[in-house]
């Protein structure tokens, strides 16, 4: 462990990367916390910022000042790109792509997954994911800007399509965006329009599945569905998006049967996630075994077979009947710390265990699920118990009672006081106001050929 005290590496300051490193600012170790974005986002909420409930600012927070007390943390922005398992060494790389090198006694990885389009990455150009600050801002832009355009049209076709909105998977992010661009169209935005009425936009909602939410109890999601419908959200179950490109989708039937194109120019994907590229990399490096979505496989301490200092926590650890929620990684993050102090004490690591504590989801104003254990609340009493849940666990003192104060104002006056979308403007390809950009991530936009070709595919 060299001469001084030991290294720590985190790889993410997401949930899991954040509990460990406050829990290891309380022992004799150095820690290096590295994170590409430098801030704790409370993924839970982001859909509230997408669609112009919540500010950035009110579910993220600086992981510097997070962690600011806390003098053996260290907090870099930088995103690992490279491992080293034998010289213990991470490479990584700063936004202007230069490179520095971290070294490391024990590794914590807590990169978290992203957004996956099965393979068809070209989707991601017309229908953003929601993983992250930059994708809930892509997702305002396009949801606030599709009512403006379509106040600028003639009645007809093209007004319809910017006045309908898909939504690829109904787990409970697709169900919350797919509620609140309802909401949204039928009470802060209900008179604001002159032109067009948008309680007539429509909400398409897309899933392989025979329900929705089907993590949750069938009787919650009965619910659930009568909410949605009440709302006004039209929902396609058993299909799957067979194809996204600028002026809609075609969705496939899993049990046979003719494709169908809707004309939509506001598609948003929630339908599957896989782990982000350094992670495919470090199990490589590691000799690790990986499921299908890409997470690495652990023991029953968390860490890696062969590499005992080496953990991986939250979404990305592959062990049966661990789940992708916010709580497995915080308490993997504990777990870990306390393994590294069981070590520090030459004492043996116990096992993780994960207690499950339940789950939510939101569903409209007024109605949520809620499941935990043997109590399944719906209706007024989930909702309530929801948004205690999220505020308790929402970083920060100033964001937990900003967000109490927003959300009574947005109750009581039902208005939507985080509206504000930029144009782009910076040329980066990720930023495609107008959709004029072609290229995203490196890719060319599908041609009609290409796109006939995936749909027989
Ligand atoms: C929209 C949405 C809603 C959700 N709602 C709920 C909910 O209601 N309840 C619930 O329990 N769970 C919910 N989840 C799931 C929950 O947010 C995740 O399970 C949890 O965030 C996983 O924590 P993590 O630490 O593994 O990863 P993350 O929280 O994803 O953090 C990963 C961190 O790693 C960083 N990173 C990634 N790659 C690199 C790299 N190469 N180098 C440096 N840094 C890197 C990222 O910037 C990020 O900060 C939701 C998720 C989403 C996306």
């Amino acid at each position: 462990m060299g001469n001084g005290r030991p290294k720590v590496v985190i790889i993410g300051g997401g949930f899991g990367g954040l509990f460990c490193a406050r829990r290891l600012g309380r022992l004799d170790v150095d820690v290096t916390l590295l994170d590409r974005a430098a801030c704790h986002v409370f993924q839970p909420l982001l859909y509230q910022c997408a669609t112009g409930t919540l500010s950035i600012g009110q579910i993220s927070r600086s992981l510097r000042e997070e962690l600011a007390h806390h003098r053996n943390v260290t907090t870099l922005l930088g995103e690992a790109i490279r491992l080293d398992a034998d010289a213990r060494r991470v490479t990584a790389r700063r936004p202007d792509e230069t490179m520095f090198e971290i070294d490391y006694d024990y590794l914590v990885i807590a990169a978290g997954m992203r957004q996956s389009y099965f393979g068809k990455e070209e989707f991601a150009a017309w229908a953003p994911g929601m993983k992250t600050l930059d994708d809930a801002l892509s997702i305002r832009r396009r949801v606030f800007a599709a009512f403006e355009i379509a106040e600028t049209l003639p009645p007809g076709p093209e007004r319809d399509e910017w006045l309908t909105f898909a939504v690829a998977g109904a787990g409970p992010t697709g169900v919350e965006l797919a509620g609140q661009i309802r909401e949204l169209a039928t009470r802060a935005l209900a008179k604001e329009f002159h032109s067009i009425e948008p309680e007539e936009a429509r909400v398409l909602l897309f899933d392989g599945g025979d329900r929705v939410l089907k993590s949750f109890a069938p009787a919650l999601t009965e619910r659930a569905t009568r909410e949605l419908e009440k709302l006004g959200v039209e929902m396609h179950l058993g299909v799957h998006v067979s194809d996204v490109r600028r002026g809609g989708v075609t969705v496939s039937s899993k049990s046979g049967g003719p494709d169908k194109d809707y004309a939509t120019r506001t598609v948003l994907w929630t339908a599957g996630v896989e782990a982000v590229p350094f992670a495919r990399h470090a199990a490589e490096v590691l000799g690790a075994g990986t499921d299908r979505s890409g997470r690495i496989a652990v023991g029953a301490d968390l860490s890696v077979a062969g590499h005992s200092t080496v953990f991986v926590i939250g979404d990305l650890a592959g062990r049966d009947g661990l789940p992708g929620v916010a709580e497995n990684a915080m308490q993997g993050g504990l777990h870990v710390a306390a393994c590294i102090k069981r070590d520090l004490d030459a004492r043996n690591r116990k096992n993780f265990r994960y207690r499950d504590l339940g789950s939510a989801a939101y569903i409209s104003r007024g109605h949520a699920l809620l499941q935990a254990g043997p109590i399944k609340l719906t209706g007024i009493a989930g909702w309530l118990g929801w948004g205690f849940i999220h505020i308790a666990f929402l970083t920060g003192v100033r964001n937990r009672f900003s967000t109490v104060a927003t959300w009574m104002a947005s109750i009581a006056r039902a208005n939507r006081s985080d509206r504000t979308f930029i144009l782009g403007g910076s040329g980066h390809p990720d930023e495609p106001y107008t959709w004029q950009s072609p290229v995203h991530q490196g890719r060319e936009e599908p041609t009609e050929t290409g796109r006939r070709d995936q749909n027989a595919g």
